[in-house]
């Protein structure tokens, strides 16, 4: 998936489309991970009053695991949104917390572009882009998904193949 996003990348560079990215940056005593929840990796119990898969550990601010794909061309982005950082919640969508109590700056420093359409690649194809995506498209954004640039996590096995059915 690094080659399709620095091929999207560079087209978008060439033909002056901008492009952003979100980054999961939790801190390391996020209550997602199944390890500070005490509970078993991959099983679902609640967090502040909301559904919560219990994850393993990653994307922990400021070490190897939360940083982009060392093969990624950076150079091409024009920002990075961070999401997941508030202790007590999970940040699936690059728009919203889950339980949309918080929004990233995203979606103001779309509209204060005139952006109005997205195309959306990454990880994973079964929660972070699928809430991504779904809260584009509530909010307005023409949206479509470079399928081939994703990745699912797949607890279920067909989750990613559903995952456009919301
Ligand atoms: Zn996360």
């Amino acid at each position: 998936m690094i080659a399709v996003a620095n091929a999207a990348l560079a087209l978008c560079v060439r033909c002056g489309i901008t492009v952003v990215a979100s980054q999961d940056w939790h801190p390391q005593e996020h209550g997602s991970f199944a390890v500070n929840a005490g509970r078993p990796v991959n099983t679902l119990g609640t967090l502040d009053g909301l559904a919560q898969i219990w994850w393993p550990i990653h994307c922990v601010q400021n070490t190897a695991g939360a940083d982009f794909h060392p093969e990624l061309n950076r150079e091409g982005l024009t920002a990075i949104f961070r999401k997941g950082e508030q202790r007590h919640i999970d940040s699936y969508s690059t728009f919203f917390d889950n339980g949309r109590r918080a929004q990233t700056a995203l979606d103001g420093w779309l509209r204060a572009r005139q952006i109005d359409r997205l195309t959306v690649m990454g990880l994973a194809t079964d929660y972070c882009v699928k809430y991504s995506v779904l809260d584009a498209l509530h909010l307005g954004y023409a949206t479509e998904v470079i399928t081939e640039g994703c990745r699912g996590v797949n607890l279920q096995p067909e989750d990613s193949a559903a995952a456009p059915n919301g």
